[in-house]
């Protein structure tokens, strides 16, 4: 008899990486852990996930960052198709911050209208987190911290407990030197970068980041590479080299590229 080990693997599924309006066929910042966990929605990650050949269905878990409108607006898509396509499956599990998840995974189900057509009523079971708690969901075991940002937010990390591999998704949020303590030593670092190739100026009232601030906090986390996310598109190259100045080890992923940690 020949029994096939089937290797075990942490990967990461890029489906958006703009910032905050997208252009034509790009998304927001957004990715899929292994297959199966959502990180953030961008404006319309189950159709960007059916262009990459992942099925909606598949998704177990969504992890939001922070709710503001780029991160969660395609919720109401993914429980949509869920319901369209009726198959029995475990609720979907949401995680997102404490102050704010509830409510906006209530808006967009009340967008579905359940109470005029209850077949579009998706079983969901919220999972509401504080910055600093950690919690286990399927494989994965996540930390969490706060971030500079206009509202709540969670800095998460994710260990896949199988493979022990563990990245750090810094969501949005100005310059927190805590994150480098946060992510010291992870396989991946994925920072925003809404500024482009230049740090904000000192008002930064929106509470980004730029190049060199994500180069920074990956130099001094010493992480084995940093991936860039959330920058405009027009500045992305410029971006990528700035913040190779500080730490070599940066790219700026694809939409659909699927890495292996
Ligand atoms: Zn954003
Ligand atoms: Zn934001």
């Amino acid at each position: 008899m020949v029994i096939t080990m089937e290797k075990v693997e942490t990967t990461i599924t890029f489906l958006g990486t703009a910032t905050c309006v997208p252009d034509a066929g790009h998304d927001t910042s957004s990715f899929i852990i292994n297959g199966r966990h959502l990180v953030d929605t961008g404006w319309y990650s189950a159709i960007k996930m059916l262009n990459y050949g992942i099925s909606p269905l598949d998704i177990e878990t969504v992890f939001i960052s922070h709710c503001h409108h780029d991160h969660y607006l395609g919720l109401p898509h993914i429980l949509f198709y869920l319901c369209m396509k009726k198959k029995e499956r475990p609720p979907i599990k949401i995680v997102g911050p404490a102050s704010d998840i509830a409510r906006v995974v209530g808006l967009a189900k009340s967008l579905l209208q359940p109470e005029r057509f209850p077949d579009v009523d998706p079983p969901v079971e919220i999972i509401p987190v504080v910055p600093g708690k950690s919690l286990d969901v399927g494989e994965l075991h996540i930390d969490t911290i706060k971030t500079i940002h206009p509202v709540e937010g969670l800095c998460y990390k994710f260990t896949d407990r199988r493979t022990d591999i563990s990245f750090v998704y810094t969501g949005d949020t100005a310059y927190h030197p805590p994150i480098a303590d946060f992510a010291k030593g992870v396989s991946l670092l994925i920072h925003e970068a809404s500024h482009g190739q230049n740090s904000p100026n000192e008002n930064n009232r929106h509470g980004h980041s730029g190049a060199p601030d994500a180069g920074r906090i990956a130099k001094i986390a010493g992480v084995k590479r940093l991936a860039l996310v959330h920058c405009p598109l027009n500045s992305i190259q410029q971006a990528v080299t700035v913040a190779q100045s500080i730490f070599p080890n940066t790219f700026s992923p694809e939409d659909g590229e699927t890495i292996k940690l």
